[in-house]
């Protein structure tokens, strides 16, 4: 018997027309460096995106299922671009700004985007790249910054608030189907070309219902989230959907990213809430030491992308924002797990191991655990094998393959459609996940698996380390085996013996696991959405560059 209920598509312009009238006057304050930040209200967002709505369609032409690209730090701008293109039917596409100049053209020639939407500092980055980028015909400036390098450029050239200007500020979004697309983001890329993730309405809107959980970020219309992580990195995890349906306001830092801006902009607009990977709050954390702010408005914290160390944990608890480590990766869109822990555990000393791991899948994350063979792994806690997902906003396929077509890689999906997450670790009874690693991550030596992840904590952990990275290199007697390689603070003395010791001792690393091969460097390379490289240092190993 089929139901009797209302069969209603699950689309982006409606958390836009929901957000924009019942949370208009919730506001998105972009970060500018000096003087006041730019400031408007959900109301005005929502009337801009009408604007440029009309602007893609009129002047642009963009019909159907164009892509339009987006070259943007997170600001005002880039919001509207997150809910016009979509809602309008066309495919968002967010270029990742830290790629490689050859990658970026490739992913763009890939999608085969036609409009790209530019901040005015980015210019210099694209426009060496338009003269490869045969399918862009139009692009469009946005914010401050020097256009002289688009003169003579192939494309046509457009001023964003010029486009908007005199636009009608509502637009009469196409009722779509809800599979459709919506946004695209290319995953970095690490082996092989990149690869294409396609979100749709229904998942966007279903993801963005988990954000907003008491069990996942659970915000309101009472809290201001900062939102640091990049609308490149898989829609900045989903934050600008998830606000605009609650009504949370969004705090965005533009391209003042460093640590010292972070501070400024938290103790002047006292943020509730701040979103990003651990390698930033890690530089916020030396800046608050040497430079204490009042950044007490800051009660949670959340942290994903990799695996957050214990000692930043316990770090940020003292200063009053608590940290809640979730999961994810680009194919997930990205929420995978959070870290909430389980009722009885609050208030006991068992909280803070619970926080650590990665957290709890939410109901429409299925996952399951396949060992060596593919034989599925219990919930044990301690039987460890790679995470397989399946769920509806998880991705079931890539983009755009040889003909065309959707395409799912037999390392990425099992043969009935589960997407194979290149995680390993352990799932608790209770529904923990506790990765110990990525699986190309992870040391084998002698048959037995190191995680790179528990001696990095480990080393972390320590008062002289900023910062630590532990990569597999070749051993003749044991297949692989760890590599240290150590950030030690300013002025800090420890030597390979204190640190070997204090990982025998203090952290209880067993003997056999401990690194022999031990080198000080300056900072630890770092990917383009700010994670540990170890692609680059397994290289610069190779390359005789770390002896
Ligand atoms: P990339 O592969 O370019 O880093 P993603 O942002 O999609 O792109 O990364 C997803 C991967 O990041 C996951 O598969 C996992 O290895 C890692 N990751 C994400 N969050 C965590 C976390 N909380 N703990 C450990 N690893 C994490």
């Amino acid at each position: 018997m089929l139901s009797t209920m209302q069969d209603v598509p699950l689309l982006i312009s409606r958390i836009l027309e929901h957000g924009s009238t019942v949370h208009g006057t919730s506001q998105v304050t972009t970060w500018t460096g000096e003087g006041e930040p730019q400031r408007r209200s959900f109301a005005e967002i929502g009337a801009r995106s009408a604007q440029l709505a009309h602007a893609l369609r009129d002047d642009l032409g963009i019909a159907g299922d164009d892509r339009v690209a987006t070259l943007m730090w997170n600001n005002g701008d880039h919001v509207e671009a997150y809910f016009a293109i979509p809602s309008m039917g066309a495919v968002l596409h967010t270029l990742n700004l830290r790629l490689p100049a050859e990658q970026l053209v490739w992913i763009v020639n890939h999608a085969a985007d036609r409009v790209v939407i530019v901040n005015g500092s980015l210019i210099p980055l694209l426009a060496p790249l338009l003269p490869h980028l045969p399918t862009i015909e139009h692009v469009v400036v946005s914010g401050p910054g020097d256009r002289s390098a688009l003169d003579g450029a192939a494309a046509r050239v457009h001023e964003y608030e010029e486009l908007l200007a005199g636009k009608p500020t509502a637009f009469d979004w196409p009722e779509l189907d809800e599979r459709q697309a919506a946004a695209m983001c290319y995953t970095s890329g690490t082996t092989g070309d990149p690869k294409g993730v396609v979100f749709s309405h229904r998942s966007v809107y279903l993801h963005s219902m988990q954000v907003n959980m008491a069990q996942s970020m659970g915000l309101t219309d009472q809290d201001t989230s900062l939102i640091v992580v990049p609308q490149f990195h898989v829609n900045a995890w989903g934050l600008p959907h998830a606000t605009f349906m609650t009504g949370v306001n969004m705090l965005m830092p533009d391209r003042f990213l460093q640590p010292a801006p972070l501070a400024e902009m938290i103790e002047s607009e006292r943020p509730t809430h701040a979103a990003a990977v651990p390698t930033i709050w890690q530089g916020l954390l030396a800046e608050l030491t040497a430079k204490p702010r009042d950044v007490s408005s800051l009660g949670q914290v959340t942290i994903g992308g990799s695996a957050c160390p214990p000692s930043l944990m316990e770090a940020f608890d003292k200063l009053g924002m608590r940290v809640c480590h979730a999961w994810g990766m680009t194919e997930t869109s990205p929420l995978g797990t959070v870290a909430r822990p389980p009722a009885h555990v609050v208030g006991t000393d068992e909280e803070f191991a619970y926080r650590l791991t990665q957290g709890r899948f939410p109901t429409s994350v299925e996952a399951r655990l396949r060992g060596p063979d593919g034989e599925q792994l219990p919930w044990d806690g301690e039987s460890a094998g790679e995470l397989e997902v399946r769920g509806p906003w998880i991705a079931g396929a890539y983009y755009g393959g040889a003909a065309g077509e959707p395409f799912r890689p037999d390392d990425k999906f099992s043969e009935d459609g589960w997407l194979k997450t290149g995680d390993v670790g352990t799932i608790s009874p209770e529904g923990y996940l506790t990765l110990t690693d990525r699986a190309k991550d992870v040391i084998k030596s002698g048959g037995e698996w190191i995680s790179s992840v528990e001696l990095e904590n480990a080393l972390m952990s320590h008062p002289d380390v900023a910062e630590a990275a532990v990569v597999a290199v070749p051993d003749d007697k044991w297949g692989e085996r760890p590599l240290a390689t150590v950030v030690l603070k300013e002025g800090a003395t420890a030597d390979f013996e204190t640190l070997r010791s204090f990982l025998a001792d203090e952290a209880k690393i067993a003997k056999w696991q401990l690194p022999e091969r031990w080198t000080v460097i300056g900072a630890v390379p770092k990917t383009s959405v700010g994670k540990f490289d170890k692609k680059v240092l397994r290289k610069q190993y190779a390359d005789g560059e770390l002896d």
